[in-house]
């Protein structure tokens, strides 16, 4: 990490904390956060903080990691292939400039929730993108080792290794990932019979954190609602800013536990009674058991799809190939950590 963006990042972070009980000098990005080293990563939406930026005409978050991201997708191609047997094609290509719910390219929006709690009406702001889970059903799920949990806690979809089956948001709590028909490898391979485009979702700006530099929402927020650093230490400031505001956490038990945590003023259950779970808009229901953790029946069937799938199509080369990038993906992890 080159000495100005440490600066910038431990300057930012410092902020957070000012006045905390916490150590200050844990609060930034550690020098070993790049994704082949151990140190785990966790962030912390502070919903007291978030404003919604309802002065601008979207959020910051939001813009920034448009403008991030705004090169990932290339164009479809035209016609779509009509996949085989459910004809269902999902092309956002023409409607990239929707903010208010989660799309291939747009990977976080902002929730307004209108709560009433102990007898006062409030407005609460919630961010929402990717949690990047402990334990990601959507990295265990996926049939062509496309999505995978790095040690820095990111959970990223190789997008040249996704055929954009969609499993992943099947059995994603809380439906994350996007897709978009018509662009990836499935192309190349047979398209109509397997795959049907690649999915997309956040990557905690994967790139940028290898390059020493925060999140693009982190940076761009200017509440600082938004704040990253060594798992523990932020586990420890989310809890005691809980504590403080005599509020809530979410996203420490849910799906057996996530690198995501949010803080409230108010219980998540009133948050979630303004959320009705739509496509690409997920509530935040406070009861949710790990997914694909040996019992779960859903992570089960889910799991076996793809499998009869792969069969049907005769795909025993592909997966051989696919096997053996797992293999190398593994074994560079194993080098680089
Ligand atoms: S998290 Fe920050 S940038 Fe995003 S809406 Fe809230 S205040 Fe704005
Ligand atoms: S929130 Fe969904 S997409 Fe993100 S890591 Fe967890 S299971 Fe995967
Ligand atoms: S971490 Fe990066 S990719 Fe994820 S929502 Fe923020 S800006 Fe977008």
């Amino acid at each position: 990490m080159n000495q100005k963006n440490k600066t910038e990042i431990s300057r930012r972070s410092f902020l957070q904390v000012t006045a905390g009980a916490i150590m200050l000098s844990g609060i930034s990005l550690p020098e070993s956060a790049n994704a082949a080293k151990s140190e785990g990563l966790a962030t912390i939406i502070d919903l007291s903080l978030c404003d919604g930026c309802v002065n601008r005409k979207i959020p910051a978050c939001v813009s920034i990691c448009k403008e991030i991201n705004k090169n990932k997708i290339p164009l479809p191609v035209e016609p779509i292939p009509e996949p085989w047997p459910r004809k269902m094609i999902e092309d956002w290509s023409k409607k990239q400039e929707v903010f208010d719910r989660l799309t291939p390219y747009n990977f976080i929006y902002v929730h307004r929730a209108e709560v009433n709690f102990a007898g006062r009406k409030k407005t609460i702001y919630v961010p929402r993108r990717c949690m990047h889970c402990e334990n990601p059903p959507c990295a265990t799920i996926c049939p062509f080792s496309a999505n995978h949990k790095f040690k820095n806690g990111a959970v990223v979809i190789n997008q040249n290794q996704c055929f954009g089956g969609a499993k992943c948001r099947d059995v994603c709590p809380w439906e994350i990932p996007q897709r978009q028909s018509g662009v990836g490898i499935y192309l190349h391979v047979l398209p109509g019979f397997m795959g049907n485009g690649v999915m997309y979702k956040c990557d905690l700006c994967f790139d940028r954190i290898n390059q020493g530099q925060l999140p693009g929402c982190i940076e761009a927020c200017p509440r600082e609602a938004l704040l990253i650093g060594a798992k523990k230490v932020i586990q420890a400031v989310a809890l005691e800013r809980v504590r403080r505001m005599k509020g809530y956490i979410y996203g420490m038990e849910q799906n057996g536990g996530t690198s995501t945590l949010y803080i409230s003023p108010v219980p998540f259950e009133e948050i979630n009674k303004t959320m009705t779970k739509k496509s690409g808009q997920p509530d935040i229901k406070m009861n949710v058991p790990r997914r694909m953790a040996g019992t779960d029946p859903l992570g089960k069937m889910v799991l076996a799809a793809p499998v009869l799938g792969l069969a049907a199509a005769g795909a025993a080369g592909a997966w051989k190939w696919f096997s053996r990038r797992k293999e190398k993906m593994n074994k560079k992890e194993g080098e680089n950590g």
